[in-house]
């Protein structure tokens, strides 16, 4: 079961998002555990500070380390586990389906911590193990980094997903984008399903779906298509 625990000081803009979908399911029958810890429980002095004005001057307010390394040690001890501590900041690698699979494999829990305001001063970064990314973007907070990841890491997990085929040919599994998917009507607007998809013979409709994949890599994706190239050329 792969365990996640969010440190957050907005816990109520995760728990709706959590109780939906595939994801709540996972939650609610146990296959995923995910908890939302508030680090202002953590915070300093009877209004609980979490954050203060930057040394040297400048807008906005930065978090304080207190707090939040706090909250990082109070769950390790209740947990009697070290967490693997995931950083969520626009500074971090970017995020990546690699990157979501290396996480689903981890026998650690996932320790994930999202900011605020000016984000986090410098020395919380000494605490963590890795600092990720969701993109060359910047949010107001982690939270939505965190559900994407969760997401992301989450329905890799066993049993999560009802239909694990569904995972082997999509997007970025074998660096390839996935191909074109089509369902019902057959002819929408005098569009219609190509008909290799009716034909009923499995080696063709694999033969052209490969293909596809590899023509819309080819065009959205040069990044990706390269990379493709290289790993079908290691495997001879
Ligand atoms: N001043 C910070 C900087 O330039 O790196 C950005 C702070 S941002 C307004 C507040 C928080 O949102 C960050 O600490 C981080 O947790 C989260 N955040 C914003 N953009 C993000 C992104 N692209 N990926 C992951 N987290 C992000």
């Amino acid at each position: 079961m792969i365990e996640f625990y969010v440190f957050t000081l907005f816990p109520q803009a995760l728990t709706s998002f959590l109780k939906e979908g595939l994801l709540g399911r996972a939650v609610e029958q146990n296959k995923l555990k995910i908890e939302l810890i508030d680090f202002r429980n953590y915070g300093l002095g009877p209004h609980r500070k979490v954050d203060d004005t930057p040394f040297g001057g400048g807008a906005g307010m930065v978090l304080r380390p207190e707090p939040i390394i706090e909250a990082l040690r109070a769950t390790e001890s209740r947990l009697g586990r070290r967490l693997h501590r995931v950083l969520l900041s626009p500074q971090g690698k970017p995020f990546t389906q690699a990157k979501a699979q290396e996480l689903s494999r981890l026998s650690r829990p996932l320790g994930l911590i999202t900011g605020r305001y000016e984000g986090f001063d410098e020395r919380i970064r000494h605490f963590v193990d890795e600092e990720i990314s969701l993109g060359d973007f910047v949010l107001l907070g982690g939270e939505v980094p965190a559900m994407a990841l969760i997401e992301a890491v989450g329905r890799l997990g066993q049993a999560v997903i009802g239909n694990e085929d569904s995972l082997k040919e999509e997007s970025f599994q074998r660096s390839l984008l996935e191909y074109p998917q089509y369902t019902k009507p057959q002819d929408f607007e005098g569009r219609s399903v190509p008909p290799v998809l009716l034909s009923g013979h499995h080696g063709e409709i694999e033969k052209w779906r490969l293909n596809e994949a590899i023509k819309r890599t080819k065009e959205r994706r040069p990044d990706l298509f390269q990379a493709y190239i290289k790993e079908n050329q290691a495997k001879g």
